[in-house]
């Protein structure tokens, strides 16, 4: 079955799965069960254009596993994307809910489009005829779908009304990241990016004993959580030297405006337009000269073509899945800090776990409660990782494995086998 999967990400994710295992005592039905997802629903969509023409777009639902709960996971609309991606960032969700001891399984999801070439009525109508195919297998208790990359709140409030209209009442939790008038959570938005950069926060001191002030930080991808984790480290005192987009990227040694390039991006504008800075490839821009490198967009940016070319001292993963088995190799022989996905980034999910509670609450919190629970949680994985990493001497990235999967694995042994 390991064949349906194959692609790059897929193998990836395999090559990290099978590391962590060689270092954990998982036995072996449990590895070979783990090693592939639970679920897979693959759907095709037609959707009416705005010019009467109908396209047929694919659509995906992976859902990892369900040992700990009800899966999460992102719904993601890119044109590269394929089911071996999609599978890979789901068992990904699976190693991020368990080393965030949160009870949900580990999902993805998406189409293979380009949102950026669709009508806002194009995008809703394809949203909701993909909702439609995968509702089988979604709800509040089964799958609870979040946005990534090419989605956003909007996206999601199709999502929840199209379920809702099915089943006939209201039904806030069956997605998270919703706009905040119709059942979302208050910090919910900015949730991945801060998380980012408190993890950012915690590294300098526990690792560089170093404060935030006045490093030099390059960005790639400047969307949701781009945009934050450059609003969050810039209070912080950092300078943001370089962002990018799909279209490539700016940079200048003495700073960037972050709300100026805020304003641009969400006017659906490029980030070149803005003048007052040097334009450079997202390629240029991985290896500038920097302290802290955050790749906030596609997953396999830094390979080892690269990586012996990074010119940082640490690595922030927000995007999922950015660096390769082979280039995390490289980076490690070289001193290079490394703070993986799974923790760096999991500031959404857990915020996406507080909207999901109330939601099913009813009963809603303060932004104060949200970022302070947010911080606190962030902060007592980053120290998990740390000790893990110390106590067996593993990276960074090996440690938050081992502690996800060990989550994920006892939890399964536990529960023995049905029937
Ligand atoms: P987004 O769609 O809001 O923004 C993506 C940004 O990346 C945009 O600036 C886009 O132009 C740029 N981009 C797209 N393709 C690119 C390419 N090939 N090269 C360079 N830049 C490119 O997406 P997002 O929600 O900010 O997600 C970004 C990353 O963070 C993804 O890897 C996603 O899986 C991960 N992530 C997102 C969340 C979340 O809550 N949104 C949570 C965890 C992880």
């Amino acid at each position: 079955m390991q064949e349906l999967f194959k692609s790059p990400a897929f193998d990836n994710a395999i090559a990290q799965f099978e590391r962590a295992c060689d270092k954990l005592a998982v036995e072996d039905w449990i590895k070979e069960r783990l090693r592939l997802p639970q679920r897979t629903l693959i759907v095709s969509c037609p959707v009416r254009m705005d010019n009467g023409e109908i396209r047929v777009f694919t659509g995906y639902r992976v859902q990892h596993n369900l040992t700990l709960g009800p899966c999460k996971g992102g719904v993601r609309y890119h044109p590269d994307l394929d089911m071996g991606e999609v599978a890979a960032l789901a068992m990904s969700m699976s190693w991020k809910c368990g080393l965030a001891e949160l009870p949900f399984g580990g999902a993805k999801g998406g189409v293979s489009v380009n949102p950026m070439e669709l009508s806002l009525p194009e995008l809703e109508r394809l949203t909701r005829r993909y909702t439609a195919e995968i509702l089988p297998i979604i709800g509040p208790n089964k799958d609870i779908p979040a946005p990534d990359m090419g989605t956003n709140p909007q996206i999601m409030a199709w999502m929840m009304d199209t379920y809702s209209m099915t089943e006939g009442y209201t039904t806030p939790a069956v997605v998270t990241g919703k706009p905040v008038l119709i059942g979302g959570s208050l910090g919910r938005e900015e949730a991945t990016g801060f998380g980012v950069a408190y993890v950012v926060e915690d590294a300098l001191k526990h690792i560089f004993e170093k404060s935030p002030e006045g490093l030099r930080v390059a960005i790639q991808g400047f969307g949701n959580v781009g945009t934050h984790t450059a609003i969050k480290l810039s209070e912080m005192g950092c300078i943001i030297v370089a962002v990018s987009d799909v279209y490539g990227g700016i940079y200048n040694p003495k700073g960037l405006p972050v709300p100026q390039l805020i304003e641009l991006v969400q006017n659906r504008r490029r980030i070149q337009e803005f003048k007052e800075a040097e334009k450079i490839t997202n390629e240029e821009l991985l290896t500038l000269e920097c302290d802290i490198l955050i790749p906030a967009a596609v997953g396999r940016v830094i390979t080892k073509e690269n990586a012996p070319k990074l010119n940082c001292r640490l690595v922030v993963e927000a995007a999922n899945g950015p660096t390769t088995t082979e280039a995390d190799d490289i980076l490690e022989e070289r001193g290079i800090t490394v703070i993986p996905d799974i923790l760096a980034n999991a500031g959404g999910l857990i915020v996406s776990y507080f909207e999901w509670v109330q939601g099913l609450q009813e009963y809603y919190w303060s932004k104060e409660m949200v970022f302070a629970e947010l911080k606190k949680r962030m902060q007592l994985m980053f120290q998990k990782v740390l000790k893990c990493s110390k106590d067996k001497a593993v990276s960074l990235r090996m440690a938050a494995l081992m502690l996800g999967i060990k989550q994920v694995a006892e939890a399964k042994k536990l529960r023995g086998l049905y029937p």
